[in-house]
């Protein structure tokens, strides 16, 4: 990681409790369990996973819209992991989401207008000509234009990709210093996916902001950010710089993603290993040990019984298999 860190995550855990009628007790769900991050300013990270793998709930958690149920979240050198009142409204104000769904994200009885101007309101930011000003310099940084053309519509006159762009305003309008994009363009049609892609990458270099990207897509990754993690049954099993993680995967999870990625190259087609068969386990009752172990090709008595340490294998590149560690 380049540069002075802007978040700090330290074994964050967020399990879910799941009820299965009124006599039997609760089953815990483990989405998230002991994961370590830390994301510096100005930074854009991808989080790439498959449906289940916990990543939305690591998003969630990391912004405070779930309670974490432990672990620390430090932002700013400050600890927010149990932040609440005027100190939460501060952290909200400073952070962004942008959602899977723009449709099911923005309130369909508001104007494109009111929407980008009711968090203004909500953190008494500007006189009402002065929010007017903000409102319409969003719409043109992300390219919404002519401003009069869009402000006045509601959602449902809008096309996917439009409502995304107007998310993404939303998002930065309080210009935050860290935002969680979620699967932003995995509800788009293909045609517009690396535009609205591209519009981000842009806006976050532009503006100074730090980013994580949620996706299960690894080829989008590329349009987007400095350094990949790559996350599977609710922990992080690799983190490494974009480029060196897609060239030389180490995790045997990564290096089966690596390998899903059709490449238009055959001679890189020859070198790639087979997917593991099977499914991501359950993460109710997640198997002990390495979670990939029912999966892995390479599993070793001591991935059976206990879990991997997170091993720096070079300076930046994380990787949580025991096939890494010493001694
Ligand atoms: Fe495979 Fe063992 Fe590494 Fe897990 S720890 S990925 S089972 S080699």
């Amino acid at each position: 990681m380049a540069g002075e860190a802007l978040l700090r995550v330290e074994n964050l855990s967020k399990w879910f409790e799941v009820r299965r009628g009124l006599l039997a007790p609760p089953l815990t769900l483990r989405a998230v369990d002991g994961v370590n991050f830390e994301l510096a300013r100005g930074e854009a990270v991808s989080l790439v996973g498959e449906s289940g793998s916990g990543k939305t709930t690591l998003g969630k958690t990391v912004l405070r819209l779930y309670e974490p149920t432990s672990g620390r979240i430090v932002f700013k050198g400050k600890d927010v992991t149990k932040l609440d009142g005027k100190e939460l409204l501060w952290y909200r104000r400073e952070t962004g989401l942008v959602q899977q769904d723009p449709y099911g994200a923005m309130p369909s009885f508001m104007t494109v207008y009111r929407i980008l101007e009711e968090p203004l309101i909500i953190h008494k930011v500007g006189t009402r000509e002065e929010r007017r000003e903000m409102v319409f310099k969003a719409l043109e940084e992300v390219r919404l234009t002519p401003v009069e053309d869009f402000a006045f519509k509601y959602p449902h006159m809008l096309s996917g990709g439009q409502l995304q762009r107007v998310a993404i305003a939303r998002a930065l309008i309080l210009r935050p210093s860290f935002v969680v994009a979620d699967e932003p363009v995995s509800m788009l049609d293909a045609s517009v996916r690396v535009e609205i892609l591209t519009l981000m990458r842009e806006l976050q270099e532009k503006l100074g902001i730090s980013f994580i990207y949620i996706t299960h897509d690894l080829s989008t990754t590329r349009y987007f950010s400095e350094r990949i993690f790559i996350m599977y049954a609710g922990h992080i099993v690799e983190k490494a710089p974009s480029k060196e993680l897609v060239r030389e995967p180490l995790h045997p999870y990564s290096q089966a993603l690596i390998n899903a990625i059709p490449d238009p190259d055959p001679e890189n087609r020859k070198r790639l290993r087979n997917v593991p068969p099977g499914e991501p386990p359950s993460l109710i009752n997640p198997p002990p040990g390495c979670r990939f172990h029912p999966r892995c090709p390479y599993a070793m008595d001591v991935c059976r019984r206990q879990e991997p340490p997170e091993v720096e294998v070079k300076s930046g590149h994380v990787v949580k298999c025991w096939l890494y560690a010493k001694g």
